[in-house]
């Protein structure tokens, strides 16, 4: 039996976070009653003028810049003329011959570079709903006309571990830029896979499929062992992979044929005539820049090199933005980086697990400040952490706070001074050990001062304060 080279080529939609839709001014949101956020533009009543939003072209090209995309500075919207009964237009407006974002790439964890071939915006087609024969289907245009970009990749994928990597790396970067929201499961983002075999070795690429309806990593994962499997056993056969749309069964576990590539329609694409090209300066694209946040991928160096932290916990720190941006602020009030990261995966993540968007109970400030104290050792860590609970559910600050509990470590040096000299003066055999080797019984000169100050005494400063008495 032949073996054969896994051949991976993707094409991902995620709808963009825009408060309107790309060529009209209805509302881009999920769960609105059907067809309540259409209008004349969106549905395609004839003589109706599209406008273009502003935003939709921002975000393409901020995605652009997340994965080192070139940047067009002249870019035409195209009209895809089809035929569907969720596309009332019968075309759909997208781009062909001058895209928002050209190339780009992304490196995966194993240093291999899986590179885009471009990124473009277009817009969704409304939404079918089958209920059966005699009753028929329902559409809903309010998702028509909401803004898409699509990123294509080269086909450089040969598993479907590195696909699910890479999505997870484009998820996270336009989740963390703000750029669309990736919930697979509504549809936020979808995943075309290309695949083909070929020869182990050989150049020459073989016929592909394209699998559609993937709407979650699993599925993805699944889908791709699936036709790797099929497309084997077709090849093993004698036979040919037969070029063609290929439905995946999520449930099933299969995919079933959707149409031949053979009798695929001509598009026509053509330039818009109603929207004009869009020209792109330097300076736009510099401000677009300017505005895009530090990415997971290079947070997450910056964690290991620069701060010493853990892989572990670089992860767990950028798993959102906002997670990262509170460990960062947290940073620049205090340097101590692995400190300020326990107490967040430790003792903050676990009050929020159950929730998918929080905030943190406590400000930065106040995390910082109880930490500072625990470091001071005005307070111990596990009064620490009955400080925190408390600074939650007052929203006090935790100096004042912890003063008035009475949480804080008061003890005088004169006070500790008097308890040394005390113990001096009734026990000779500490000072003659204390004399002949110090280090053997500080421990205990320091437990005695604690015993009879209730632990409420700074054991670093009884330290400091030994020599005074018995030096
Ligand atoms: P189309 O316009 O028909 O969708 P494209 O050339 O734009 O075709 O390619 C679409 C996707 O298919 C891209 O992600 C590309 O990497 C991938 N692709 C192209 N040829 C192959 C192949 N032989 N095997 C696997 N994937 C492929
Ligand atoms: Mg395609
Ligand atoms: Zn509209």
């Amino acid at each position: 039996m032949k073996e054969y080279d896994v051949v991976i080529g993707l094409e991902i939609h995620a709808e963009l976070k825009t408060k309107t839709k790309v060529f009209c001014s209805c509302k881009n949101e999920f769960g609105s009653k059907p067809n309540e956020n259409t209008c004349p533009v969106c549905t395609g009543m004839p003589g109706a003028l599209p406008i273009i939003n502003k935003k939709a072209v921002e975000l393409c090209i901020k995605a652009g810049l997340c994965f080192g995309c070139k940047i067009s500075n002249y870019a035409v919207m195209e009209r895809k003329n089809y035929f569907y009964p969720d596309l009332s237009k019968a075309y759909q407006i997208s781009q062909l011959v001058h895209p928002l974002c050209i190339g780009g790439q992304i490196e995966l964890a194993s240093g291999k570079v899986m590179r885009l071939n471009r990124i473009h915006l277009e817009e969704d087609a409304g939404k079918l709903t089958h209920i059966s024969k005699s009753v028929g289907t329902l559409v809903d245009y309010n998702r028509g006309g909401t803004p898409l970009i699509e990123i294509v990749t080269e086909p450089d994928f040969s598993s479907a571990e590195e696909v699910d990597e890479f999505l997870k790396r484009i998820r996270e970067a336009l989740v963390f830029a703000d750029i669309a929201n990736c919930k697979m499961e509504e549809g936020g983002m979808r995943c075309d896979v290309n695949l083909s075999l070929k020869e182990k070795g050989s150049t020459i690429l073989g016929t592909r499929t394209e699998m559609k309806n993937l709407n979650s990593f699993k599925s993805v994962s699944r889908a791709i062992e699936y036709e790797i499997k099929r497309q084997t056993e077709v090849l093993n056969a004698g036979e040919k992979v037969i070029q063609e749309t290929r439905k995946w069964d999520d449930a099933k576990g299969k995919n079933l044929t959707m149409r031949s590539k053979e009798e695929a329609q001509d598009y026509r694409y053509f330039p818009d005539p109603d929207i004009l090209p869009i020209a792109i300066s330097e300076e736009d694209i510099a401000k677009i820049a300017s505005e895009m946040p530090q990415l997971p991928q290079a947070r997450r160096q910056k964690y290991v090199e620069e701060f010493g932290l853990p892989k572990y916990d670089a992860e767990i720190l950028t798993t959102s933005k906002y997670i990262s941006d509170y460990f960062e602020e947290c940073t620049k009030l205090l340097n101590s980086p692995k400190k300020i990261s326990n107490w967040i995966m430790v003792d903050l993540l676990k009050l929020v697990k159950e929730q998918e968007e929080f905030v943190f109970p406590i400000s930065a400030q106040h995390l910082v400040e109880i930490i500072k104290m625990v470091e001071e050792k005005t307070i111990n860590k596990t009064v620490g952490i009955q400080l925190l609970e408390k600074v939650i559910e007052t929203r006090q600050p935790p100096k004042s706070l912890a003063d008035k509990m009475g949480l804080l470590v008061t003890i005088s040096n004169e006070q500790i001074l008097e308890l040394l000299q005390k113990l001096k003066a009734e026990n000779t055999k500490v000072c003659e050990d204390y004399k002949a080797a110090p280090e053997k019984v500080v421990g205990f000169i320091v437990g005695y001062v604690m015993k009879n100050t209730g632990g409420k005494a700074n054991s670093m400063l009884v330290k400091q304060l030994i020599p005074e008495v018995f030096g």
